[in-house]
């Protein structure tokens, strides 16, 4: 048997990170399992859908690497298959017209709630074997409703929650088709999950209580129901169920902001799924460890924390030239023109491991590539004191004599200071503050090596004529 998983997104507005969590399991597992991965766009809902949700979704997935083999496919597309479908059961005699009117199911729902009973069509226009059905009424035009079994009950050994067992009586004839003849939500996934030969259903909880009236469409089609896998929500650090309102950001804001999707995906893969203690892990260790046995049973809670500090961890061991190419659309937001100065590579590398996001990187790079730096002379004054300017000028000998590596600055600074008997900061801080008009910069060997001899000697050279 080859495996095949499917990601069934509704495409209705705002696409946070536990729905994207959603298309990675059964991903997963179709790569692990060699089988098939495929994305079903669920549009019927035409109010809601937009075309906007499904690219966000779309490329959420490339972004975090999550391949499909087959589709998209849109069910909007697919309303001739299912208008096929209903026919065929009606012709069947698995589904039925039901000419009940508005009015009329209201009336029954009022009456069995009167009565203590649950809600739930009467069967009035199911057909039997020796039972006379009303007249049909000209002005109505029927719903087509789904003959669900009257007795025993719809058992499935759900992959996450454990066995389930629902009894048909339980269950009423649901609706298939609208009076307009489009059919339903629930009839459509079944379709689709046979049609599209679905061995394994790994999605949200909150379609277990769909799931039975599901597998017994499918069972009157022919279908064998697949393994159901029911994963319990992400809810946000408040506890409460992620959504925009409650301050979720979409899955493109986390690309936006300087995320690494290896990271993503890590994260995503923790979030209600484990293997052993391990928390961090490559997309091919992943693909090798994944298995429906150890999906989390209670909600997996959302920790912005922890996601950053994956993140981080991504960005310290990324490679520093393709980390480099990462950063450059956030350079390219802020102005940097880092094809003009100091090495690109060498500066992401110099600041990576302080770095948080890829936006980080970038707002530290700006330092090496502003254009008019201008000093406070009143700043400048303090710093380039009288005492300092003999040792600073001896630096610069130093450095114009070496070779201009990191180290040798380094000891060009140390010598410096030993003859003149200073302190590290009493040197690095007018050499920070000559350079860039700030005291902020990483380490001040390493930052002048990027610079290179001859733009730090020029600007420390200028500062000593202001100052
Ligand atoms: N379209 C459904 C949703 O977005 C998923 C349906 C399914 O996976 O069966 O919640």
């Amino acid at each position: 048997m080859t495996v095949r998983t499917r990601f069934a997104p509704s495409p209705t507005g705002f696409i946070h990170l536990g729905n994207l969590r959603s298309a990675l399991y059964p991903w997963a597992f179709a790569r692990k399992m060699g089988g098939q991965f495929i994305l079903r766009i669920e549009d019927t809902d035409q109010e809601r859908s937009s075309q906007e949700a499904v690219d966000v979704i779309i490329e959420g997935m490339r972004w975090l690497g999550l391949d499909i083999d087959e589709g998209p496919f849109y069910q909007m597309q697919r309303m001739e298959r299912y208008r096929t479908v209903i026919a065929q059961m009606l012709q069947e005699g698995l589904a039925y017209p039901c000419y009940m009117s508005e009015v009329e199911l209201n009336a029954l729902r009022e009456a069995q709630m009167a009565n203590k009973e649950k809600p739930r069509y009467n069967g009035l226009w199911r057909p039997e074997a020796g039972k006379t059905l009303p007249p049909i009424p000209a002005d109505i035009q029927p719903v087509i409703r789904f003959k669900n079994p009257l007795s025993g009950s719809v058992v499935w050994d759900d992959a996450v929650k454990g066995r389930i067992e629902i009894s048909n009586e339980e269950l009423d004839d649901l609706v298939i088709a609208r009076p307009d003849g489009t059919p339903t939500y629930n009839f459509c996934v079944v379709v689709d999950d046979l049609d599209m030969k679905i061995t394994h259903v790994i999605r949200g909880d909150d379609h277990v209580n769909n799931t039975p009236r599901q597998i017994n469409i499918l069972k009157a089609l022919g279908g064998i129901p697949p393994v159901y896998a029911h994963l319990p929500t992400v809810l946000n650090e408040q506890g409460e169920k992620m959504s925009k309102r409650n301050g979720a950001m979409s899955v493109r804001d986390y690309e936006r902001g300087g995320y690494m999707p290896e990271a993503v995906l890590n994260y995503l893969a923790r979030l209600g799924w484990s293997h052993g203690d391990a928390e961090v892990f490559t997309q091919e260790q992943f693909v090798a460890w994944f298995d429906l046995d150890h999906l989390g049973k209670s909600p997996a809670q959302h920790n912005p924390e922890k996601l950053l500090w994956l993140n981080h961890h991504y960005i310290q061991h990324a490679d520093p030239v393709d980390l480099a190419q990462r950063v450059e659309p956030f350079a390219k937001q802020l102005g940097i023109e880092y094809h003009q100065g100091p090495d690109w590579v060498g500066v992401v590398k110099l600041l990576k491991d302080r770095a948080n996001t890829l936006i980080e990187i970038a707002e530290g790079a700006q330092l090496f590539y502003q254009k008019n730096i201008s000093h406070d002379a009143a700043q400048l004054a303090t710093h380039l004191k009288p005492e300092v300017i003999p040792a600073l000028q001896e630096f610069m000998q130093r450095f114009e004599a070496s070779d201009g590596t990191q180290p040798a600055i380094a000891a060009a600074m140390k010598e410096t200071l030993s003859q003149h008997g200073l302190k590290m900061p009493a040197l690095a801080m007018p050499i920070r503050y000559a350079l860039f008009a700030t005291t902020q910069t990483p380490a001040i060997d390493a930052v002048m090596a990027l610079m290179g001899k001859k733009e730090t000697l020029a600007r420390l050279q200028n500062c000593l004529k202001i100052g």
